[in-house]
């Protein structure tokens, strides 16, 4: 019996130990869950908070990085001319596309090619010119299938314009211009931004203006003009401004235009027109040639190179 009570006191008091240890492991463990949770609302309070003005901070920097790279002056789009080794201008005249080696080649050596050579053959790479727009046609097809960036986007303008044989058909045009300029032709990221105020698709000028500075980025002188004039209408002086004076470094006759008018309205300082004035003489200096004169003084319209 002895033993039984003491059994039993043993019991009770074994029972009395687990009920004080269960009783406090839970106490122990609601405490930890509330002072967890409490710490868990203020942790994530805080990181909401930090998050919030981590992410103020990145759209920032975003914007910022976005900037950086939106008005860093481009390199040449194209190499310089094959032949002269003189920069190629960035006014389309100044530079012929030959289908059969997908060469850009200089106002100047197509022009004194044309005049020289009577067998009428490539100024590269001395294949006889196409006969006709069919053979020409035929070879920018072949171009285009060895990924030339150009040919694929000279069929895209054929599709746009329902010309040289082909349908009119836009959409087939845009996904050829995004071929073409993921493949380094940037000219082709401006007629996409072209085609978004509404020439062949619906007008979306949010998407227009992301073409345009993808173009510009690549050096497409033309997009650079459109974004300084969007900036202008909006009143963003200080980015039209620099836009345009990007484009006057690059070549582009129209932007220096542009700062002028914006000195003469008051939008601009006598320093930024000068400034944009010596960045374009200075590119006239790297893309003049007497056979690029000669060219254009035979025929301005075809030859233009400035
Ligand atoms: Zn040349
Ligand atoms: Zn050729």
């Amino acid at each position: 019996m002895g033993i039984s009570i003491s059994y039993l006191s043993e019991l009770i008091s074994y029972d009395t130990v687990v009920s004080i240890l269960v009783a406090a492991i839970v106490l122990l463990f609601s405490v930890g869950w509330f002072t967890l949770k409490s710490n868990s609302n203020i942790t994530s309070k805080t990181v909401n908070h930090h998050s919030h003005s981590v992410c103020d901070n990145k759209n920032n920097n975003d914007n910022d990085e976005q900037d950086d790279i939106l008005f860093r002056q481009p390199p040449p789009p194209t190499e310089d001319c094959p032949i002269c080794f003189i920069r190629l201008p960035s006014l389309l005249t100044g530079s012929k596309y030959y289908s059969c080696c997908g060469k850009l080649i200089c106002s100047g050596c197509s022009f004194a090619n044309a005049k020289m050579n009577t067998e009428k053959l490539c100024a590269f790479c001395r294949t006889p010119m196409p006969v006709g727009t069919m053979e020409m046609i035929e070879r920018e097809k072949k171009r285009a299938e060895l990924d030339d960036p150009i040919a694929i986007y000279n069929t895209g303008c054929n599709y746009r314009d329902g010309r040289n044989g082909f349908p009119q058909d836009y959409s087939k045009a845009l996904e050829l211009w995004h071929r073409a300029a993921e493949l380094g032709y940037a000219n082709a990221y401006n007629n996409i931004g072209v085609a978004y105020y509404g020439r062949g698709v619906k007008v979306d000028k949010k998407k227009a203006a992301h073409y345009y500075e993808l173009a510009a980025i690549g050096g497409c002188v033309a997009a650079r003009y459109n974004l300084g004039i969007g900036e202008r209408k909006r009143g963003n002086l200080d980015r039209a401004l620099k836009h345009y004076i990007i484009g006057a470094k690059s070549g582009q006759n129209e932007s220096l235009k542009k700062i002028q008018k914006m000195y003469s309205d008051g939008d601009a300082t006598k320093e930024d027109y000068t400034k944009a004035l010596r960045l374009y003489q200075e590119y006239l200096g790297e893309i003049k040639s007497p056979q690029r004169d000669e060219a254009a003084a035979f025929d301005s319209e075809k030859y233009r190179y400035y």
